[in-house]
């Protein structure tokens, strides 16, 4: 009978109940106890944990947000606060953990999984947990899940959330053109997405763009001239409205932020047009969960459960027949790979993660 936690951190996505609601289903199924840490790394730090049961999770797959709360959490980002952290779950006999978030979220798990040895020992050293706790305890059996609209995890086809995320835009891009249609309007909308174009560049597609910045082809200075081209060839052919969508994390050959404000004045300025902005924000991370989003976070929550419950099954096509397979468990991400869910190294995930990170941003500043 093992303890498994279960907690959602950083920014929440529709999507995120059907997996907490998977993970605490097959953990009771499967015989073991199921917790539900609340509030993200803070719940875990405070030890703001509730033992959960069947009933817990009965009629939320179709909520958007984090049933559970989620946070950021600063003191997860230092050494004390992870270690406070992995006393509590000495404390609760918590020694297997599921995390829901994005890269932030990830890489803080796995900080904890790598001290985690060291942090038993010193809490046994220091008398704060017994010799029979610690031996319990000696290994943290982890698995990350990927919840975040922004679809950024270079390994996982889907994460949980984004296509729920796409519908929002969608939507509330066909309302615009509506009366951008009405008044000769054009439309800048921004959308989210930080360091990845997915949201901005799909939506695009999706709605008729007539133009889209997105942050892994940053525009050249030129942009203005061929933006307010492209936008003069369409209305000569009788368009009355354009749609430009702006990713979040779009930067100029410099470097610098290329905003709403900014693009309005270009077009005003060379066309003449009457341009509005539109940011959609936080409405893109709200609403109800699409079947999709649904599906994934079910999938990905009972995945995850087995991945920790025997983790030394290792799927991944990568870590099939590695040595280390049923010697030492090694904290995996569910990620999905065309129709089927599969497992990846937590390690080889961030490292991947940082990489195409830093590459992304050594291409915009050459
Ligand atoms: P997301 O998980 O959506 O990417 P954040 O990047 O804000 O969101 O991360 C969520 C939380 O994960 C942070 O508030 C912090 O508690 C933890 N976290 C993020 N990065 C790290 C890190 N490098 N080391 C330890 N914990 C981290």
């Amino acid at each position: 009978n093992h303890g498994i936690g279960v907690l959602t951190s950083g920014g929440d996505s529709q999507g995120m109940n059907a997996a907490v609601r998977a993970v605490i289903r097959e953990t009771l199924r499967q015989g073991h106890r199921c917790y539900l840490i609340r509030e993200g790394y803070t719940g875990l730090i405070t030890g703001n944990i509730d033992q959960a049961t069947w009933e817990h999770v009965a009629n939320v797959t179709h909520l958007g947000g984090s049933m559970i709360g989620t946070s950021r959490c600063d003191e997860f980002r230092t050494t004390d606060g992870r270690k406070k952290a992995a006393k509590i779950m000495f404390d609760r006999r918590i020694f297997h953990l599921i995390v829901i978030g994005g890269d932030g979220s990830l890489m803080g798990a796995q900080k904890l999984k790598e001290e985690w040895g060291r942090f038993g020992e010193e809490l046994f050293a220091e008398g704060k947990i017994t010799e029979e706790v610690a031996n319990e305890g000696r290994e943290l059996h982890l698995a990350g899940i990927v919840g975040s609209i922004d679809n950024d995890c270079i390994e996982s086809d889907k994460s949980i959330g984004s296509d729920t995320a796409l519908h929002r835009i969608c939507e509330a891009i066909d309302g615009l053109v509506m009366t951008a249609q009405s008044h000769q309007r054009v439309f800048v909308v921004e959308v989210m997405g930080r360091h990845c174009g997915y949201l901005a560049l799909t939506a695009a597609i999706a709605v008729e763009a007539d133009y889209v910045f997105y942050p892994e082809i940053p525009p050249d200075d030129k942009w203005p001239e061929q933006l307010c081209h492209q936008l003069e060839s369409v209305r000569k052919y009788g368009k009355r409205q354009n749609v430009i969508i702006l990713g979040e994390g779009v930067t100029n050959s410099k470097g610098m932020k290329i905003g709403g404000k900014q693009v309005k004045e270009e077009i005003e300025t060379r066309l003449g047009l009457e341009v509005r902005i539109a940011t959609l924000g936080h409405l893109q991370r709200g609403g109800a969960p699409t079947f999709l989003d649904r599906l994934l976070g079910l999938r990905m929550g009972h995945e995850a459960v087995l991945c920790v419950d025997k983790l030394e099954v290792l799927k991944t096509t990568e870590d099939v027949g590695s040595p280390i397979a049923g010697q030492k468990t090694v904290a995996q991400v569910m990620c999905l790979r065309g129709h089927n869910i599969e497992r990846n190294e937590l390690s080889r995930v961030i490292r991947q993660t940082e990489t195409a990170n830093e590459e992304m941003q050594q291409r915009n500043y050459d």
